[in-house]
């Protein structure tokens, strides 16, 4: 192994137990140098990224780079008022005294991050770390090499390096740098390694951030403004980083009798974004790498969905491009309908009412999103009072990610814990309670012998 994760622990931890991260000061420089950091390098991470993903250059800017700045810019405005020791109340049984919140930084992180929004699911987590006035080690994905490397390049030149630090590279890697003791892992990825993280932080009691996935479904009603709709769906699935996105739509439920109504609107519209031939289409990315590309031509050509494709299916092998597929109808125990997709193939599933979906959602592990479209304000409350997920967004997708005055995170299956905006600067402070007393009021009472009178005060 390249480095000596024991070495950097030890390092950062030493940089951490100096106080040098605790300061305001010190968390403004590291927060402006990220965004001058973004400023400079603006080219190379889009090419990184390029690279990776083919992820075109608008959703390289507006997906990953603009949010890592709007983060950084963010806490960079509130960080004195979220350092504030916020007052709390105090009772009879304590009186005379004052009682605080303190945020405190928890120390050294561990944060692990995945391949699809490789700068920003990276950076984002690194933001609400530093915020909050920890020492960080980043492992970014060893499948978005490119930003992988770039990543541990430009941290080292921007970054303060006794306490920001990248550890690039794969399971031994990550396997070594999960042994050692932390104050908090942050991991980003699938749930199959987010198992193996918790197990491993229970060695050292470290709490752990888990922002997995899951199977996102959009519920479509009728008598709704179909076009905009569509192109929202489309939007969340096809155009963010070609459905590989851990809140993409992940199929969609609807009426038998509005589905050809909405695929009609839904081919209509892809065809305006990616033109009649959508593997040439510049606009939408690649697949991120060739045994994704199998595990997704697998769901198109289980034995289970045969005839169920009503659009697209055509793909590239050699330059790993799916184009935008729609399939309807498909069953329950279908290959598709078991895991999550992360790619552009959306299945259609009908019910006799829209209601139905609600107990199909249900039914299934607590996604990660989930959405609905509808003009209906009792089918609207009955959804957002009855359906459990790690968000919904309603009559749009994914875009509750970009508010951060939302938490972002998973529940059940989808993950543990969540971050965005104030929620970063918490997730990594342990929020200290604090009473101070004066030596007044002292009161005999509390103290032995107890005696009768005492317990009948
Ligand atoms: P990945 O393969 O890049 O894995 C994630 C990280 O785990 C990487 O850093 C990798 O090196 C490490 N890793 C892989 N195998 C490991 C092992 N055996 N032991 C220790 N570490 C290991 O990414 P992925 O898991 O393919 O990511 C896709 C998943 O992530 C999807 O399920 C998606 O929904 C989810 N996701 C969630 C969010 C979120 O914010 N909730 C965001 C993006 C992706």
């Amino acid at each position: 192994m390249a480095v000596d994760v024991a070495e950097v622990v030890a390092e950062l931890k030493a940089t951490y137990t100096s106080g040098k991260t605790k300061s305001c000061e010190w968390r403004e420089s590291q927060l402006k140098a990220l965004i001058k950091m973004a400023n400079d390098h603006e080219k190379d991470i889009i090419e990184a990224l390029r690279s990776d993903l083919n992820k075109p250059e608008f959703e390289a800017f507006v997906h990953e780079i603009s949010t890592v700045k709007s983060s950084c810019k963010l806490a960079l405005k509130e960080l004195r008022r979220w350092m504030v020791p916020e007052k709390a109340k105090t009772s009879s049984t304590t009186f005379p005294s004052s009682a605080e919140i303190v945020s405190e930084p928890l120390g050294v992180i561990l944060i692990i991050s995945t391949w699809n929004y490789p700068f920003l699911l990276s950076l984002d987590p690194v933001v609400g770390a530093i915020a909050a006035g920890n020492a960080v080690v980043l492992k970014p994905s060893d499948i978005a090499p490119a930003t992988s490397s770039l990543l541990s390049k430009l941290l080292g030149e921007y970054m303060d390096s006794s306490a920001v630090k990248v550890v690039e590279g794969a399971v031994p890697e990550t396997t070594a740098l999960l042994e050692q003791k932390w104050d908090k892992i942050f991991y980003t990825g699938n749930g199959k390694v987010g198992r193996i993280v918790l197990a491993a932080a229970v060695k050292h009691l470290t709490p752990v951030i888990l922002e997995l996935g899951g199977k996102s479904p959009v519920v479509v009603d009728k008598n709704i403004n179909l076009e905009v709709a569509t192109r929202r769906i489309i939007g969340g699935k096809w155009a963010s980083n070609c459905g590989q996105t851990c809140v993409s739509p992940d199929y969609v439920i609807t009426t038998k009798a509005f589905a050809s109504k909405l695929i009609d609107a839904l081919i209509s519209e892809l065809e305006k974004f990616y033109g009649k031939e959508p593997l040439k289409s510049l606009d939408l990315s690649s697949i991120v790498n060739s045994s994704h590309f199998e595990r997704l031509t697998k769901l198109m050509d289980d034995e289970k969905v045969f005839g169920k494709v009503v659009h697209g299916g055509q793909r590239n092998k050699t330059n790993l491009r799916i184009a935008p597929t729609i399939l309807l109808d498909v069953p329950e125990d279908s290959l598709i309908m078991n895991e999550e997709i992360f790619g552009p193939l959306l299945p259609i599933m009908t019910v006799n009412k829209i209601e139905d979906s609600i107990n199909v959602i249900n039914a299934r592990e607590k996604p990660l999103a989930a959405y609905l479209f509808t003009n209906d304000k009792k089918l609207m409350d009955e959804f957002v009072g009855s359906v459990s997920a790690g968000g919904l967004c309603i009559n749009d997708t994914t875009l509750h990610l970009a508010e951060s005055s939302l938490p972002f995170g998973g529940v059940g299956g989808s993950g543990m814990g969540s971050y965005h905006g104030k929620f970063s600067f918490d997730a990594f402070s342990h929020k200290k309670a604090v009473l101070k007393r004066s030596f007044a009021g002292d009161i005999a009472a509390r103290y032995p012998p107890y005696t009768t009178r005492k317990l009948q005060l």
